[in-house]
């Protein structure tokens, strides 16, 4: 149940039940964190901000921790477990991840009150959510997307991922909201100030996606139904908004219709969005 921002409990309305919502909380090397609600189901996916601030911005969409069905976790770097140790016992919430990420998290994450193993690549249920973790190459022990597919609606999330294999983009096919990575302009990395060991594992095949290779990707997954694209874990020193917006609009705008665009914020949560828009909307605000 969804809270108004003064913490008072209202009733979900039909329009509100049938429609899938998600909110990027934060995103970058700095914290990340994803809301999505269907119905009844809340979760939230990573939560790589303090405890206190992962609160704070959901307080911001008129969510109550306490009434999340759980937290996903898609791998163990600091910038995705940071707080959920603390928020999950705080508020009583299981942590769903894959038993490798349990234990290459556990001292970060510390005792916690319930955990819900998943296997990559097998299909599981959160309340009314389709969940689907699969793998996606990047320096960590089980790194994962997911895919959630709720009331006819589809979202797509990966980021951290050195390079797109296949399977990765079969995976994210037929999403109507995509949440990609788009890490890095090339040559703002190659010349920028990062020190060339930490520029090699940037660039490697475990490490982070370019604004070219997203650009890439979402070539190939452009279809009639895409209505929304997220560019995420965008890079502060070597990335700018501008840059990876112009990327990605170039290939969205072949599409001749209003796909939506917009990135990713680190210092504050994005709005509460459809996965999926209603049919006929007026006018694009991105592309
Ligand atoms: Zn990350
Ligand atoms: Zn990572």
């Amino acid at each position: 149940m969804r809270a108004t921002p003064s913490g008072r409990r209202r009733p979900i309305s039909s329009e509100e039940r049938e429609t899938v919502r998600f909110s990027v909380l934060a995103s970058g090397s700095g914290g990340n964190a994803v809301y999505l609600e269907s119905g009844q189901t809340q979760l939230l996916i990573d939560g790589g901000l303090s405890g206190r601030e992962l609160a704070r911005r959901l307080a911001c969409l008129g969510v109550e921790p306490a009434s999340l069905n759980g937290i996903l976790v898609t791998h163990e770097h600091r910038d995705h477990i940071l707080g959920i140790g603390v928020f999950a016992r705080r508020f009583s919430l299981p942590v769903y991840m894959h038993p490798a990420t349990q234990v290459a998290a556990g001292p970060l994450l510390g005792q916690l009150p319930a955990v819900v193993p998943f296997q990559t690549s097998r299909v599981f249920a959160v309340g009314d959510v389709q969940v689907t973790p699969f793998p996606v190459p990047h320096d960590a022990v089980n790194p994962v997307g997911f895919t959630f597919c709720a009331n006819g609606s589809k979202l797509g999330l990966a980021t951290d991922m050195g390079y797109v294999p296949l399977g990765v983009r079969e995976r994210l096919k037929g999403s109507h909201t995509l949440i990609l990575e788009s890490n890095h302009d090339l040559t703002m990395l190659q010349e920028g100030p990062y020190a060339w060991p930490l520029k090699q594992r940037i660039l490697s095949r475990r490490g982070h996606l370019s604004n070219d290779t997203t650009r890439s990707l979402l070539e190939a997954l452009m279809h009639s139904d895409l209505d929304r694209v997220v560019l995420a874990h965008l890079s502060e020193v070597n990335n700018q908004q501008g840059l990876a917006l112009e990327a990605a609009r170039e290939v969205l705008a072949r599409s001749g219709r209003p796909i939506r665009l917009v990135t990713a914020r680190q210092d504050e949560a994005g709005a509460l969005m459809a996965v999926r828009e209603k049919r006929g909307f007026a006018k694009p605000s991105g592309v």
